[in-house]
């Protein structure tokens, strides 16, 4: 049998999102429910596959099946597509699996051409209605040039708002039958300037540039963005639905609108959206007008307005989570264009699975299965100092469209708000409203101000999926983006003024206010303490200063999982001693400064371990190559001379002899220990000593020190420092007269000690994966300078994400999953952790749970997102 490209809604439904994408499937689904859908059908996400593996071409057999889907959707609707009597006026729209606002295509209209324009012009003389008319012809030229040609939408934009001027207008409602009229024949003029031939008027050319357009939208600069930040696969594909257009700039009775059957900012359970009078869907969400709130949609529409809201209740109730939904309303009936689950800031998100739950819509774990851990990133994001806050005057208001607090300097474009930020300035991106070209330059800012656009404007939508703080819709702003400059009570604002917003408020402050850092309560414990329940994986912190382990802890950490000892090394006081150990030439030398640095040390990790109150704390030994340590500037090196009691051209040798041609592959790691063991002992000295203090004054603590050798690639490697280890420890224990247990493990972070685990296992009591070092090392490159080269990676589509940043499953992970097993069977007590970034990355945390791991191991403030991921991965599990 031959394919099935195209799919009716009446043939889907909502468990087939992996075939007809989301939109899709609910589309499918809300037909099935009996809610009011315009009946068209779904152009598959593998018919996006086929297109590509095509050669980017829609074949015959995908282009006769969505013909023949055409022939059924004029059976349903009794309209003829491309008649000169009854003409079928159609949408076409992108539809990826997981929702992608605003990363894709629209084209809205298709099947408008000169003839069909005249025909339905003729068939009803009423001059709204010819009005009408020609305002879809002129949306769909401009759509369908901007997006099936690309031509860009600037020209035709231009165009309207010459006309507006000449005809003394605001708005495009404003613009009479007759204007609209000429701006069509001013667009088709234009697109013919542009690409040097006619525009089509064949409905069946266009609905085939259509599908493709969309189809090759999956593969624009945008989504691969989006698709990145967002964990969704490239092979995944995107579908097409193709619908009969009902029109909600049909007239006076007519409006089109978005809404939220939850507040999507704050989570609370009212309906929340905005609708707009005689207008297509695009002008709501560009935020070209500002439209009304949806319960002004009560008093002038309120039979439309009576069918909405049951069309929320019965969605929430059938798909038992807040619906996004997209409408129109012509002649005053309603039509249902689209619902899906609303995207939402994250203390929405964690309002609205704890009211679910007390609902009875959702189980506990059916509540943390539903939180995009990523999303929780942003309420650990600082918020303004309430103090100060109060002291602040707001000088303007806008929408508060995503929360969090932001201060910077203001910046007016994307590419400069990049590139101010490259140079470590804190940006707040001022745009009259933003649109898809703008995402990096949104993701670089602080905070995005618009003067234009509501909350569901392509900057209110984007922000908070990437939980920037945002304001919008501040019309009190006079812009002039041209000069780089804007007006906002009577004061001017340049590019680097200072100002700071609100995303929850929607306020806007002259100046910096400062910021505090969250904390967990309400909701968000609420969560947290059901994702602690459902968890396997201990989730501990990378800390290296009692500060950020207190930091962690109060974010939940477990533990210490990688304390990286070198850092405390680089501090003022000790940096001076840290040298004169590099630049000895004897071994007694070294041990006279090694002495002057052990009671730094010890008072480092007796902080530690009080700020941990018997939490396991893992001490990894000294990691990188000495040359980091040692001066560059003139005085420091006589400052070390004079210190070392050798001259300037002396110390300078030494300094160079450190010189090495692949310092991350080169003297560093347990080869250190295994050179200069005194190190070592000085180090396992300072923690042993650290915990009998510490365990002394808390008898009640568990104190156990786990001691890590780095960058081991060899049993006897291991093994050599060990000796030294054991040999010092036992004699501080003895020395001391007291009893401690402590751990000797290793990181597997050189592949050979991966081939090698159940040789290494012989020896290490735990392994902690540096993955940050086994990925480099596995793939041959540079973690410091991979950047380099990885959007050329991701532009040939070679890597999807960046693998220092999730884990590379296939490759590095499968020395992991090895690793684990090869060493459980030497030693079953063995214990396993990760402490590479890859620790606080949810995918890679869901991978550590499969593979058997105790712990992950993150900074901080990715503590949460962890204990979140770990839940959702050992739910996830239970499931299946
Ligand atoms: C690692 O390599 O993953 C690791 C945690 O150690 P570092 O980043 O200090 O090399
Ligand atoms: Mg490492």
């Amino acid at each position: 049998m031959a394919n099935k490209w195209v799919y009716m809604f009446s043939e889907g439904d909502m468990t087939m999102r992996n075939l007809l994408g989301g939109k899709g499937a609910n589309l499918a689904e809300m037909t099935n429910i009996g809610l009011p859908v315009p009946q068209g059908f779904t152009v598959t996400t593998e018919a996006c596959t086929q297109y590509y593996e095509d050669g980017r071409q829609i074949n015959d057999e995908i282009m006769a099946q969505i013909m023949d889907g055409v022939k059924k959707m004029e059976e349903i609707n009794g309209k003829k597509f491309g008649d000169s009597e009854n003409p079928l006026l159609v949408s076409v729209r992108s539809g990826a699996r997981a929702s992608m606002p605003g990363m894709m295509d629209t084209i809205l209209n298709l099947g408008l051409n000169d003839d069909v324009v005249a025909t339905m012009i003729k068939g009803n003389p009423d001059p709204t209605f010819e009005r009408f008319v020609y305002d879809s012809y002129r949306r769909f030229i401009q759509m369908f040039s901007d997006v099936v040609m690309e031509v860009g939408k600037k020209y035709f934009e231009q165009l309207i708002d010459k006309m507006k001027e000449e005809k003394g207008v605001k708005y495009d409602v404003d613009l009479t039958a007759q204007d609209l009229k000429i701006l069509a024949e001013q667009f088709k003029a234009e697109y013919k300037n542009q690409l040097g031939k006619d525009f089509p008027s064949d409905p069946v050319e266009q609905m085939k540039l259509a599908v493709e357009a969309v189809f090759r939208s999956w593969d624009n600069p945008r989504a691969n963005v989006y698709r990145r930040d967002n964990d969704i696969p490239y092979s995944w594909g995107t579908a097409v639905n193709v619908m009969p257009m009902v029109f909600g700039n049909l007239n006076n009775e007519s409006g089109t609108g978005v809404a939220f059957t939850r507040d999507p900012a704050t989570g609370e359970n009212k309906l929340m959206g905005e609708f707009l009078i005689n207008a297509q869907g695009e002008d709501v969400v560009a935020g070209v007008r500002t439209p009304m709130p949806i319960a002004q949609m009560e008093q002038e529409f309120p039979e439309a307005y009576a069918e909405f809201v049951k069309v929320c209740d019965t969605l929430e109730n059938h798909y038992h989570d807040m619906q996004d939904m997209e409408f129109t309303v012509e002649n005053k009936k309603l039509y249902m264009l689209q619902c899906r689950n609303g995207k939402r800031t994250a203390p929405a998100a964690l309002k609205i699975a704890c009211d679910l739950v007390d609902e009875g819509h959702k189980t506990e774990e059916e509540a943390v299965a539903m939180i995009d851990p990523r999303n929780l990133d942003t309420l650990l994001h600082p918020q303004f100092d309430a103090a100060e806050l109060k002291k602040a005057t707001p000088i303007g208001k806008g929408l508060g469209a995503s929360p969090g607090a932001a201060c910077g300097k203001v910046v007016f474009t994307a590419e400069d708000a990049v590139e101010w930020a490259e140079r470590g300035e804190k940006v707040v991106l001022v745009r009259l409203e933003t649109s898809p070209e703008d995402i990096t330059g949104m993701k670089s800012a602080q905070g995005i101000l618009t003067v234009r656009g509501g909350m569901t404007s392509h900057a209110a939508v984007v922000a908070r999926g990437m939980g920037t703080c945002c304001v919008s819709g501040c019309g009190d702003i006079v812009m002039d983006e041209e000069n780089k400059k804007f007006e906002l009570a009577g004061k001017t604002y340049t590019e680097g003024s200072e100002i700071s917003i609100d995303g929850t408020t929607g306020n806007i402050y002259d100046g910096l206010i400062p910021t505090v850092d969250a904390t967990i309560a309400g909701e968000f414990g609420r969560v947290m303490a059901w994702a602690d329940k459902y968890r396997k994986l201990k989730v501990r912190t990378n800390a290296d200063t009692p500060a950020d382990a207190k930091k962690a802890r109060e974010l939940g950490a477990e533990g210490i999982g990688l304390c990286r000892t070198e850092h405390m090394f680089f501090e003022e006081d000790r940096i001076a001693a840290f040298r004169e150990m590099i630049c000895s030439d004897t071994v007694e030398e070294r041990e006279e400064a090694l002495a002057k640095i052990l009671p730094y040390q010890q008072g480092d990790f007796e902080a530690l371990y009080e700020a941990l109150e018997g939490n396991p704390v893992t001490i990894r030994f000294l990691d990188p190559p000495l040359h980091e340590f040692v001066p560059t500037e003139e005085a420091d090196i006589k400052k070390l001379a004079e210190a070392k009691g050798k001259s300037v051209e002396e110390i300078k040798a030494i300094i160079d002899s450190l010189h090495e041609f692949n310092p991350m592959m080169g003297h560093r790691g347990c080869r250190l220990a295994v050179t200069y063991p005194e190190i070592a002992k000085m180090q396992t000295s300072a923690v042993i000593r650290a915990a009998i203090n510490v365990k002394k004054n808390h008898p009640d603590w568990t104190v156990e020190p786990e001691i890590m050798i780095p960058l081991v690639g060899d049993v006897k490697e291991l093994k050599n420092v060990k000796d030294v280890v054991v040999a010092t420890a036992d004699a501080e224990i003895a020395a001391a007269g007291v009893e401690m247990k402590y751990e000797v493990g290793t990181m597997i972070e050189i592949p050979r000690a991966a081939l090698t685990a159940d040789q290494i296992a012989t020896e290490a009591e735990f392994f902690c994966f540096g993955t940050n070092d086994l990925t480099q090392m596995t793939f041959g490159f540079s973690r410091d300078d991979a950047g380099k080269f990885l959007d050329a990676y991701y532009d040939a589509k070679i890597y999807e994400s960046d693998p220092f940043a999730k884990l590379d499953q296939t490759g590095v992970g499968q020395l992991m999953e090895m690793a684990v097993e090869k060493g459980k069977k030497v030693r079953p007590s063995l214990h396993c952790g990760i402490c590479g970034e890859h620790g606080g990355d949810p995918s890679s945390v869901e991978f550590c749970h499969k593979i058997g791991l105790d712990y992950v191991s993150c900074s901080p403030f990715r503590v949460p997102i962890a204990r979140l991921a770990a839940a959702q991965a050992a739910i996830a599990d239970k499931s299946k």
